[in-house]
């Protein structure tokens, strides 16, 4: 099965997580990766069980691209942080690229995250 890949910048980890809560019974039934400290967030404030890569400035949005470069991922929510600059950004503009190169559903904010998640239960 392919894995449903988080990420969140700092100041969007709040809104992922809510995120997360609302849609928690659907993450249950997911392989779910995540950056690292996303990751451990989901898992320590959530309880969901999440395979968790490096944190995105240390790499961690690359490995998620490579994920989907290789067919690993069915779809990604990356919720950005578009007002505040990051260093890490060339990672941030490779996974965007990738998913688009690859057709691998991005969401980068709560509302199309909620559609999707919409549209990946009705493929069932
Ligand atoms: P983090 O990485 O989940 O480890 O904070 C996210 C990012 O900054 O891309």
């Amino acid at each position: 099965m392919k894995s449903l890949a988080l990420i969140a910048h700092d100041g969007k980890k709040p809104a992922m997580l809510e995120w997360a809560i609302r849609h928690k019974a659907f993450l249950m039934t997911k392989n779910l990766v995540a950056t690292g400290t996303t990751g451990a967030r989901l898992e320590s404030e959530l309880g969901l069980s999440v395979s968790k890569v490096l944190s995105g400035p240390l790499g961690g949005d690359l490995q998620i691209g490579a994920l989907v470069c290789t067919g690993q991922i069915e779809a990604v929510i990356f919720l950005r942080d578009p007002l505040t600059p990051h260093p890490h950004e060339p990672d941030i503009s490779a996974l965007t690229k990738v998913c688009d190169t690859y057709d691998v559903p991005l969401a980068t904010n709560v509302a199309t995250a909620d559609l999707l998640v919409l549209g990946l239960q009705s493929e069932r």
